[in-house]
């Protein structure tokens, strides 16, 4: 089942040139696209089905600078702000809001490590409040307990994963831009070892710019060209339920359950972090470089089945650029929610949140959260194609750092002063070893 999502009309004919193209329509190619489209550029967007229609209508909505691993806190501090500006510059809305993320528990272990965080936060300018046992039962009072301890973020938020992407998509079109959906782009061509055109299933686009934010759909992508990008993938299912639960916080965590309140006053519920692994060919290439990813999160994984074969995202196949592609047959990945998983997810939410017993589950949807080995994203030029961009493995935060991202994109294809140190970003730091270097959640 897919996850809501607000359905955009979009741009008929394919340009036969642009300054640059976009590949990929999810929140990070959306809001590249919005900011070159911004500095006056010609731009063309690609999607091979819908805009948003994979990871960035399907996650939590979660906009949060909470426990991020350093290397990501300053994007998504800048993030906070150009989410912002965005509703305020284009009129448009994304459901954003800084209603604060609430984390409670009664773990002293997972206690001590938030207090870590926090007095590192401090040295990054950033405010979150340790709640002790009084403040942590009176803010989480919808679940009748009382709690250790926990967090209030009150600088985060959240944004509406069904109506962002396409808010942004829309905006690329006020500035002039195009944006083609069930168009995928098959690959690139280059001219005296540069790029040249990009190659999609309705032509081909001549540029000497080009950002790939395929997703989960990236690294077999740069495996036509030979660029070597060690991404994975994990099956995470959710549920929404619908409105009617009254008094909840407006996004609450737990080691048990986590709780969002969508645009529509309904809740999306989820255990976090909780995934299945479906084995693909692509994940057997790169498992040693995912060695300590796996070993660090294994608790939380189970083993899955041959649906992410089946999807083909994950191929080690060699297409060509005159024949239908494996993205030409599954337009939109939408994965089978894990079951169980649901049906867990949501017994533990009733058992949490009483108020949630007056409301039904309204949809359950699983997607596929594509990760780096160490689990921060890659952005930056590809070296074996001068003038293609990276944008990818955004390790299940890239929805809130999504403007983040997608303007320090705009920054490295313009050559222009990056938003923030691109340094953490660059797709070459896999040629070295992650040992010591795997991201938080
Ligand atoms: C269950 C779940 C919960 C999550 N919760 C959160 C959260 O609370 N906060 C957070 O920050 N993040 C969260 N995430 C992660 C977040 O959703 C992703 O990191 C983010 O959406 C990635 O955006 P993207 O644009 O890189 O990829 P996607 O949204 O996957 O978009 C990639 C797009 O590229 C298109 N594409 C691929 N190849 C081609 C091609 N060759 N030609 C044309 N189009 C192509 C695809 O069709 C797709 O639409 C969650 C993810 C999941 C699944």
């Amino acid at each position: 089942m897919r996850a809501p999502l607000q359905q955009i009309e979009t741009s008929g004919e394919l340009p036969q040139s642009a300054d640059a193209v976009v590949i990929g329509g999810g929140i990070v190619g959306v809001f590249a696209a919005y900011y070159l489209a911004r500095r006056g550029m010609k731009v063309a967007l690609v999607e091979k089905g819908r805009i948003g229609a994979e990871q960035s209508s399907r996650n939590w909505g979660w906009c949060r600078q909470q426990n991020r691993d350093a290397r990501e806190l300053p994007m998504a501090t800048r993030s906070l702000d150009l989410w912002e500006r965005f509703a305020a510059d284009t009129g448009k809305d994304t459901g954003f809001r800084r209603c604060g993320l609430l984390y409670l528990s009664n773990d002293e272990a997972e206690l001590a490590g938030w207090a870590r965080w926090r007095d590192f936060a401090k040295t990054a300018g950033v405010t979150t409040h340790m709640l002790d046992s009084i403040e942590a039962s009176e803010r989480g009072r919808a679940t009748g307990r009382t709690w250790k301890g926990g967090v209030f973020s009150p600088t985060d938020g959240t944004a509406d994963p069904s109506r962002a992407a396409p808010a942004v998509a829309h905006a690329i079109l006020m500035l002039g831009g195009s944006v083609h959906q069930n168009c995928a782009a098959r690959g690139v061509e280059t001219e005296g070892g540069r790029l040249s055109a990009v190659v999609t299933e309705s032509g081909t686009i001549r540029t000497k710019l080009a950002v790939l934010a395929g997703g989960a759909w990236a690294s077999s992508f740069c495996h036509q060209f030979g660029f070597r990008f060690p991404q994975a993938s994990v099956r995470s299912s959710i549920l929404s339920v619908s409105p009617g639960a009254e008094g909840l916080p407006d996004a609450l965590h737990t080691a048990r359950i986590s709780a969002t309140r969508r645009g529509d006053g309904g809740y999306t519920l989820a255990i976090s972090g909780r995934g299945r692994v479906d084995v693909t060919p692509q994940q057997l290439r790169f498992s040693s470089q995912f060695l300590p990813m796996f070993l660090k999160r294994w608790r939380s994984l189970a083993p899955g089945g041959l649906q992410g074969v089946r999807s083909g995202h994950e191929t080690l196949q060699r297409w060509r650029l005159d024949r239908p592609t494996p993205m030409e047959r599954m337009r939109i990945l939408d994965p089978v929610p894990d079951r169980a998983t649901i049906r867990l997810t949501f017994a533990r939410a009733l058992e949490l949140l009483p108020a949630l017993r007056k409301t039904t589950i309204s949809a359950a949807w699983a997607g596929y959260i594509d990760s780096t080995p160490d689990g921060v994203p890659a952005i930056g030029e590809i070296d074996p194609v001068p003038g293609l961009f990276l944008a990818a493995g955004f390790s299940g935060h890239g929805f809130g750092i999504g403007p983040g991202a997608g303007h320090l994109v705009a920054d490295l294809v313009t050559g222009s002063e990056p938003i923030v140190d691109p340094t953490s970003y660059d797709p070459r730091r896999f040629d070295a070893s992650v040992w010591g270097k795997v991201a938080d959640f």
